[in-house]
């Protein structure tokens, strides 16, 4: 089977597949280094023009005044078309992220259920008619935005672009999609789905190209209502700013340095293997990875081994392979980022206990691979400790009581997700409590459900994705008071 086609010399602009105007850049495969498409940049220029046009989509009555079950009729066909083409667009996303076919598979099913589950949930949301002080009938109504900007970063594509698109357009939006430089592919391969599902092509418009010129102008244009952002905290502070500027929303999703906590107690199979997936599947280059693993310092060295003994096992590999657990890092720019930090954990002083340097193997010479890496002996305010990696990289710290644990697992900017292996129900639940954080996960770890709003508190984000409530986050909230009196208002005294 070929990945899914598309063409790399024309993106989707206002309704009209056209050239980009902007630089050219080049998507490589990380697992070789090869060239897959050199795909052409939006200029500033076409930003305006597809949010122009996807302002007037927006407006148009055969999108304004569809009906819910119309609308979410569409999605669905949209979740159809992603699942009949679902082994393609896996492959184009393992070429052009590297991640393996097993998790790209995971991802296009994650991204048909978004679809399902915005349909879904379209047809079944309800207005409300609070209780009204005078005789008058009130109603609180939820309207479109109009234009909506989504950036996302190049991690997971085709599932946060859809957990931006669907509720966007199930709350009858337009949409300018920003996905990242490297990884455009798969989010042009799915606003050509959406096109040919019914979706009014101006309602989707896909601008690859430099966050700094493309994304920018995109946060800036005076049609943009709403921005939904994914990526580094660095971004959303910038996206912030602008938004702030601008007085719109903007929704964040942004970096995270989470904590996994074993307790005494627990289970220490199940807590290994959750770990491990929880730290190093997608090659650590996800938000959540529990990239600080807290060990209760009586036990420390027998699970530090345990884990070094499971990381170590882990195969390392192009993501076509079905063995393979690490694939290659999603850039080569990115790899040798995520080993300048190690090396840099070195001069901090730190003890690698596993990986930590670039495979020298010849099957692995010619793609951006970096072996599992645990590393131990920092303190816990070392910049190793503190700052994303977004790599397999996980630093292992020793704890000595509860409140020693939950002191040492707050102090960080970050407060995205959580892990806490222990028998004890009580006690899962009071750190579960008491840790700053957007998701626990209790004896789990990356487990996700698109009904479950996922949010960041502290540097980890603004706003929650996913959920019912999504939908409204796209929507502005009108209140209409319908008089019910038989008599004027007595005040003029006509
Ligand atoms: P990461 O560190 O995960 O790459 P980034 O925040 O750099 O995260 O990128 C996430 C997305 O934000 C990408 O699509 C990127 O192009 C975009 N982006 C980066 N800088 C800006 C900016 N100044 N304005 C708007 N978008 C940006």
């Amino acid at each position: 089977m070929q990945p899914f086609p598309v063409p790399p010399d024309e993106i989707p602009v206002g309704g009209d597949w056209q050239r980009g105007a902007g630089p050219t850049s080049a998507c490589v495969d990380p697992a070789d280094g090869e060239v897959i498409a050199t795909v052409h940049a939006a200029d500033p220029a076409q930003v305006d023009a597809a949010a122009r046009a996807g302002a007037g989509a927006a407006v148009d009555p055969a999108w304004r005044d569809l009906l819910p079950h119309q609308r979410a009729h569409m999605l669905d066909r949209v979740a159809d078309a992603i699942e009949h083409h679902a082994e393609q667009l896996a492959l184009l996303q393992t070429r052009n992220t590297g991640k393996t076919l097993g998790e790209t598979r995971a991802l296009v099913a994650s991204a048909a259920g978004t679809f399902r589950y915005y349909s879904a949930a379209l047809e079944t949301l309800e207005g409300e008619l609070p209780p009204s002080r005078g005789a008058h009938l009130t109603m609180s109504v939820h309207e479109p935005i109009g234009v909506v900007g989504a950036i996302t970063p190049w991690n997971s594509p085709i599932a946060s672009d859809a957990q931006k698109i669907a509720p966007a357009l199930a709350a009858g939006n337009a949409v300018l999609l920003k996905p990242a430089e490297a990884t455009p592919l798969v989010s042009l391969a799915l606003a050509r789905l959406a096109h040919d599902a019914g979706v009014p092509p101006a309602l989707l418009s896909v601008l690859p190209g430099p966050g700094a010129v493309v994304g920018d102008a995109i946060a800036r244009h005076p049609l943009v209502g709403k921005l939904a952002f994914t990526g580094g905290t660095t971004t959303g502070r910038v996206l912030g700013r602008i938004a702030a500027e601008r007085i719109i929303p903007v929704t964040m999703e942004l970096g995270g340095k989470s904590p996994t906590i074993v307790c005494e107690d627990a289970d220490v199979d199940e807590a290994v293997a959750g770990i491990l997936y929880g730290i190093f599947s997608s090659t650590g280059q996800s938000c959540v990875a529990g990239s600080r693993i807290f060990l209760p310092r009586k036990r420390y060295e027998e699970l530090a081994q345990r884990l070094v003994a499971g990381a170590t096992a882990l195969r390392v590999g192009p993501g076509t392979d079905p063995a393979t657990r690490i694939g290659p890092l999603a850039t080569f720019a990115h790899r040798d980022k995520v080993a300048a930090m190690v090396d840099r954990a070195r001069e901090e002083g730190a003890r690698i206990r596993c990986g930590g340097t670039i495979p020298d193997e010849a099957r692995l010479a010619r793609g951006a691979f970096y072996p599992p890496t645990l590393l131990d002996g920092l303190a816990p305010d070392a910049k190793t400790c503190q700052e994303e990696i977004f790599g397999p990289v996980g630093v292992l710290l020793p704890y000595d009581d509860e409140d020693d644990l939950v002191t040492q697992a707050n102090a960080t900017v970050y407060g995205l997700a959580c892990g806490i292996w222990t028998a004890d129900y009580r006690r899962a639940l009071r750190l579960a409590r008491r840790i700053e954080a957007g998701t626990v996960w209790i004896n789990t770890y990356k487990q996700f459900s698109i009904s479950t709003p996922f949010s960041g508190v502290k540097d980890s984000g603004l706003g929650a994705d996913k959920g019912r409530a999504a939908i409204r986050g796209y929507q502005r909230q009108k209140s209409l008071y319908l008089n019910l009196a038989t008599e004027p208002i007595a005040w003029a005294g006509a």
